[in-house]
Order: C-alpha cells, then sequence, then structure tokens
C-alpha cells in the first residue's frame, strides 16, 4: 500500500512536469511572441512580392538578401528611434487606421521611422538615382484636377494611388480644395531638418493641398509642447488607409498634407490584398 501510493506520487509528479515541459516547448516554439518576430511576420505579409519569410532574428528578400529585424542596441530614446530605427523599430508604436479625430500623445509618431537599409533596398536610393527608373506617372483627380504625378510602381503603388484618387474624384465638390493641387509626390530630398531620406524620395508619399494643412514645424513646436491642428476630413484619411496609406495626421510631430505607403502598420489590409475596386457609379 505504502509502495504504491508512493508510485502513484511519482507518477503525477512526472505527468505535472511533463505537462509542464510541453508548455515550456510551445512557448519556446512560438516566436510570434517575440516583438521582433511580430514585426517581421507583419512586413512578410504587407510585402509578399519582396520578402520572402522571417528566419529567427532575419528578414530573407526574395532575392536572397538578409536583414536583422532587431539590431540589438535595446531601448532606444524617442530621438534615437526615429534617426536609426531598426525593421522591428518602424512597428513599435501601433497605427489606428480608421480612427475618428483624437490628438496624438506626445512623441506618438506611428511610421514615422523609417529603417533606411529597408527602403533603399525596396525601393531605391534616389540618391544614387536607383529611384527614377521605377517611376510611371499617374493622373491625380483625372475629372477635376488631372494633374500629373510621379510615383512608384513598386509594391503597386501607382496603381493604389489611381484607385484613391478616383474615389476622391467622386467626392462632393467641397472636398476639392484639400485635394488640388497637391503638394507634390517623387521628390529627392531630405525631411526637413534631417539627413533622412524622406518618404517622398521612394516616390510613395503624396502631399495634398498645401493650403489647407497643418504641419507641426510652422506650429512653432521645435520646443516645447506643439499644440495640434488639422484641417483635412477624416473622410479623405480613411480613403487612404484603406489602400495602405498612413497619414500624418495621426501624428504628434503632425504633417496633415501628407500619406506614405506604408501597408504594415494597417492591420485592417489583407495581406497581398489589391487596391480596392473604386466604388460604383451612385445610380440617378
Ligand atoms: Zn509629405
Amino acid at each position: 500500500m505504502q509502495r504504491s501510493a508512493t508510485r502513484l506520487t511519482v507518477l503525477a509528479l512526472l505527468a505535472i512536469s511533463a505537462i509542464s515541459r510541453d508548455a515550456w516547448a510551445e512557448a519556446e516554439s512560438k516566436p510570434a511572441k517575440r516583438p521582433e518576430a511580430v514585426a517581421g511576420q507583419r512586413i512578410a505579409a504587407a510585402y509578399p512580392e519582396a520578402i520572402e519569410k522571417i528566419d529567427g532574428n532575419w528578414l530573407v528578400w526574395r532575392d536572397g538578401t538578409r536583414m536583422p529585424l532587431d539590431d540589438g542596441v535595446g531601448a532606444k530614446s524617442f530621438t534615437a528611434w526615429l534617426d536609426n530605427p531598426d525593421i522591428e523599430d518602424m512597428l513599435r508604436l501601433p497605427y489606428v487606421a480608421g480612427a475618428g479625430p483624437a490628438e496624438p500623445a506626445p512623441d506618438d509618431d506611428p511610421g514615422r521611422a523609417r529603417n533606411a537599409a529597408f527602403f533603399d533596398k525596396m525601393y531605391g536610393d534616389c540618391r544614387k538615382g536607383e529611384v527614377k527608373g521605377k517611376l510611371t506617372t499617374i493622373t491625380w483627380l483625372p475629372s477635376t484636377a488631372g494633374q500629373r504625378l510621379e510615383v512608384t510602381t513598386v509594391n503597386g503603388v501607382a496603381q493604389r494611388l489611381e484607385a484613391i484618387s478616383k474615389e476622391l474624384d467622386s467626392l462632393p465638390p467641397s472636398f476639392r480644395k484639400f485635394l488640388a493641387p497637391a503638394g507634390g509626390t517623387y521628390n529627392c530630398r531630405s525631411i526637413a531638418g534631417t539627413p533622412r531620406t524622406s518618404a517622398h524620395g521612394y516616390g510613395i508619399a503624396i502631399d495634398i493641398a498645401v493650403g489647407q494643412s497643418d504641419y507641426w514645424r510652422w506650429a512653432g513646436g521645435a520646443s516645447g509642447k506643439i499644440a495640434y491642428r488639422n484641417r483635412i476630413p477624416l473622410e479623405i484619411v480613411h480613403i487612404f488607409e484603406r489602400h495602405g496609406f498612413i497619414w500624418g495626421g495621426r501624428w504628434y510631430h503632425y504633417d496633415t498634407m501628407h500619406f506614405e505607403y506604408r501597408p504594415e502598420l494597417l492591420p485592417l489590409l489583407e495581406p497581398g490584398a489589391g487596391p480596392e475596386p473604386p466604388p460604383a457609379p451612385a445610380e440617378k
């Protein structure tokens, strides 16, 4: 009796240790719990034409190029995050698409950090003349403005912006002043006040009407609290977001005319989904 009770206890302990060992193994085999793996998986899903897979801490491109997701530097200040983000850092701050008007919290700039090696590889380095050959010209608001704009063909950005343009073109006339003339698209330049290449240098960004826009630097926000200001209607913002573009008006360091193609920040977008078709014409 004594012996059989001991045996049962031993068996029970073995069973418990087997359960806990399995749970541990399961946790270890779930790299999705590591922030760099979460970021990597979102990037791979957002850019299926360019990215083949995630291999541990490595982003593997379809041509075999490997880039680290986490640079191992550890915690970064806001300035270090902005100036020298690794690929994981680009997704550190969640971007809330489809949200209503909200004043961003201090330094809440989702999408403002771009890993230069990642973007140079994806779209080319305009300073080395690698972007021009990938650009095409689209017609902005074909029935109302008809403005010609240069954007990249990489990742279908030109087609997506064309689909956005058609949707915006069908908005009521009161929206037109916010959209045209557009401030510009491709421009090989640095971000004002920094040495970093602007999203405009990759051909993935558009500035809509400058005259209706607000920018944190114009608000004298270089020091202290920045007063938020925006006049761009959210109907316009939501159309861009549905096609994979983020809006600079959701940044504490706001730039309300600015939109750029960043599908990795938009979980609402189905992985690999193309642009939404333009809405059917209203019945008469
Ligand atoms: Zn811009």
